[in-house]
């Protein structure tokens, strides 16, 4: 029983585990249009019989939206959950595709080949490359590995209605001691990386509101107070010049980056003036102090996304405005606590209002940081089991967006998760001819079987 004999089995077999992803990739099971509700339910059916024909004890959970595939292995060792997802992204516009996007093909590319279909990378292909695993180490082995629960989704391209419910009801069967999540990338396309780190989000709009009604500028202006500028004003103060957000207390619970990470993130090849100039800037606008990939992974944000009032038609009108509106969101980091950072704003925007202004708010949104505990030897065991896959070092990293699975892992079920995957930004997910390069699925598959070798007991 050795791990060699698994991953020499993996690269026999590459074909047939080819031909399966293919078949997978067939079936439209597009979550957000109910025309694709029975292809979600074959999607999941699907996976039910492959789950239990490697000997899980599998089901499709009904949801009020599509099913929950739930497979359950007992063995040995930690508990350990996978997490993946069988519903797919919307194919429109159908034109912009070379082929019909359910009808998936291996093709062969000046890049090398790629499995080229909807769902190919994001994320039928990726969570392929578990049960894969699962299944060449069943064949070389005789059992699953380990205590292993898999559990696949089916509607996190339309924002995940069932899965905070479906988590609760059944936390005691869903609890693990760590998740795996395969739905994210490599770092620039090439490096393993553990994604350890994502920023949560406070969406704020608020109104400003001065005199009953719109005025005139000739007859009111100077007399009356303008609401754009006094939203002007307080907007422009949110940042001092060194970068940092001026809210008191936005920094109480921002930890400093473990030096081992600092470090780790300076030696990634990460180019900001590539990153910046392809954008049309050459100078990181964050914190001063900070490198770019800390003020885009561990360092708060505050952006105003919008902003409006008075007239903005063509021609002119010399209004003074009654109300003036903004949008302004904040991501956060570490232990930042959404709730009480909305209230430390509104009372922050209150405090500077003039004579006559009052400010309303309305919430779009909270969903706290989540940023794992990295104490736990799996994250380094799987660091060091990529690396020898990749033949480079992988990395732990962060990510400047919000993966709310993670953090309802975290907040749910109480247990951290390791986010590894083996996307590329080049896959076009979500957009026409999707694909996943064959070398990504190949390496992926046998990447986890290095990691379940080290990390089930
Ligand atoms: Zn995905």
């Amino acid at each position: 029983m050795s791990l060699e004999n698994v991953l020499n089995r993996i690269d026999a077999t590459l074909p047939e585990a080819v031909e399966r992803l293919l078949a997978l990739l067939r079936i439209p099971s597009i979550s957000t249009d109910p025309v694709y509700k029975p292809a979600c339910a074959e999607a999941a059916d699907w996976l039910v019989a492959e789950l239990q024909s490697l000997g899980f004890e599998a089901s499709a959970r009904p949801t009020p939206g599509h099913p929950m595939v739930v497979a359950r292995h007992r063995g040995p060792g930690r508990h350990i959950l996978f997490y993946g997802h069988y519903d797919v992204q919307p194919v429109d516009p159908l034109s912009l595709w070379a082929r019909d996007p359910f009808d998936p093909e291996l093709q062969d590319t000046a890049k090398g080949k790629v499995i080229r279909g909807r769902g190919a990378s994001d994320d039928k292909g990726q969570l392929m490359t578990f049960i894969e695993a699962c299944r060449a180490w069943k064949a070389e082995h005789g059992v699953l590995p380990g205590n292993l629960t898999i559990f696949l989704e089916g509607e996190e391209e339309s924002g995940s209605p069932s899965l905070v419910p479906f988590m609760t009801e059944n936390a005691e069967e869903l609890r693990a001691e760590l998740a795996l999540i395969c739905d994210t990338g490599l770092f620039a396309d090439r490096q393993p990386a553990i994604t350890t780190a994502l920023r949560g989000l406070l969406g704020e709009e608020v109104t400003i509101s001065g005199p009953n009604k719109d005025l005139h500028s000739g007859a009111y202006g100077g007399a009356a107070i303008n609401p754009i500028r006094v939203l002007a004003r307080i907007i422009a103060g949110l940042h001092d010049e060194t970068g940092r957000i001026t809210v008191p207390g936005f920094y109480d619970d921002v930890d400093e980056l473990p030096e081992a990470v600092r470090a780790q993130w300076q030696s990634l090849a990460f180019d900001h003036a590539e990153f910046l100039g392809e954008v049309g800037l050459t100078t990181p606008a964050g914190e001063a102090g900070r490198t770019p990939l800390e003020m885009l992974w561990s360092r708060p944000t505050c952006e105003v996304n919008g902003i409006w009032g008075g007239y903005t038609g063509d021609g002119f009108k010399t209004v003074l405005p009654a109300k003036a509106h903004a949008k302004i969101s904040f991501r956060l980091v570490s232990r930042q606590d959404p709730l009480k950072l909305r209230a430390a704003f509104r009372a922050y925007v209150q405090a500077q209002l003039p004579p006559d202004c009052t400010a309303s708010f309305e919430s779009h949104g909270t969903a706290p940081a989540s940023t794992m505990s990295m104490a736990d030897p799996a994250f380094e065991a799987a660091r060091r089991a990529l690396g020898e896959e990749w033949g480079m070092p992988a990395a732990f990293i962060g990510c400047g967006g919000s993966i709310p699975i993670a953090g309802y892992f975290k907040t749910v079920l109480g247990m951290d998760a390791m986010l590894i995957g083996f996307g590329k930004d080049s896959d076009q997910i979500h957009s026409p001819n999707e694909k996943y390069d064959l070398e990504c699925f190949h390496k992926g598959v046998r990447s986890w079987a290095r990691i379940l070798a080290r990390i089930t007991g």
